[in-house]
């Protein structure tokens, strides 16, 4: 068994990256934003906002979430419902930012995300996975690009879904999200002290890709 833990601000190509290095590695890919994202998507449903911190934890006790893989693929299902690309909306990416920093909300997903990687080997992706979820992770990567970078990517994987979104809506929004993310006072966005810094700006996801078999390589003194 192998725990890879990859964290870094959104847009760094956390998922691209996990999602080949897992098809090369033959293990799971977990996207444990997208539980976040569930969550959000749920207090938004209930109409209340995000800085109702209270309301916010009212939705804990009616929230119930599945992870499944189907062909490999990560699905999460809310209340037996999987909601698959409604939680990308830039709205629940704003809404899933604000209930990750409610403590309670992190408790509640915390069983979810060791459970899998109790189970199978993972490369998991978060802000957390290398400092709070897998402490003892075998490799753990920081990964982040310019915010430029960063947004023009996040702008080209959303209108690809079909989301009619602008360049600089994408990078105000995730500079805020950044901040929220790396502030707040629960398992903040940052680096584990053990984790190795990987700054993609100017590569391809299968160059990062190689990058972080290197380093499992190294790490690990698997032949992989
Ligand atoms: O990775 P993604 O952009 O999908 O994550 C959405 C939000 O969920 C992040 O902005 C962050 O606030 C939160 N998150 C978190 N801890 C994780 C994964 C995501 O706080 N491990």
């Amino acid at each position: 068994m192998i725990q890879i833990a990859i964290d870094g601000p959104s847009g760094a190509g956390k998922s691209s990256v996990a999602k080949a290095v897992a098809a090369r590695l033959g293990i799971v890919y977990v996207d444990t934003g997208a539980l976040y994202r569930t969550v959000g998507y749920y207090v938004r449903s209930q109409g209340i906002t995000r800085e109702d911190t209270d309301g916010i934890v009212s939705c804990l006790p009616k929230i119930s979430i599945e992870v499944r893989y189907e062909n490999g693929a990560q699905h999460v299902y809310l209340n037996g419902e999987d909601l698959g690309d409604r939680i990308r909306e830039p709205e629940i990416s704003m809404y899933a930012s604000a209930v990750s920093a409610v403590p309670a909300v992190r408790s509640f997903l915390l069983d979810t995300q060791r459970d899998i990687a109790a189970k199978n080997s993972v490369i998991m992706d978060g802000r957390d996975i290398g400092t709070v979820i897998l402490p003892n992770a075998d490799v753990k990567i920081f990964m982040t690009a310019s915010d430029e970078a960063r947004a023009k990517r996040r702008t080209l994987e959303l209108q690809a879904k079909g989301m009619d979104v602008r360049y600089e809506d994408v990078l105000r929004e995730m500079r805020e999200r950044d901040h929220n993310d790396s502030t707040r006072e629960v398992a903040p966005a940052v680096a584990a002290d053990d984790a190795v810094l990987l700054d993609n700006s100017g590569m391809t996801v299968e160059e990062s890709a190689d990058a972080v078999i290197a380093l499992v390589k190294q790490k690990t003194g698997c032949a992989v």
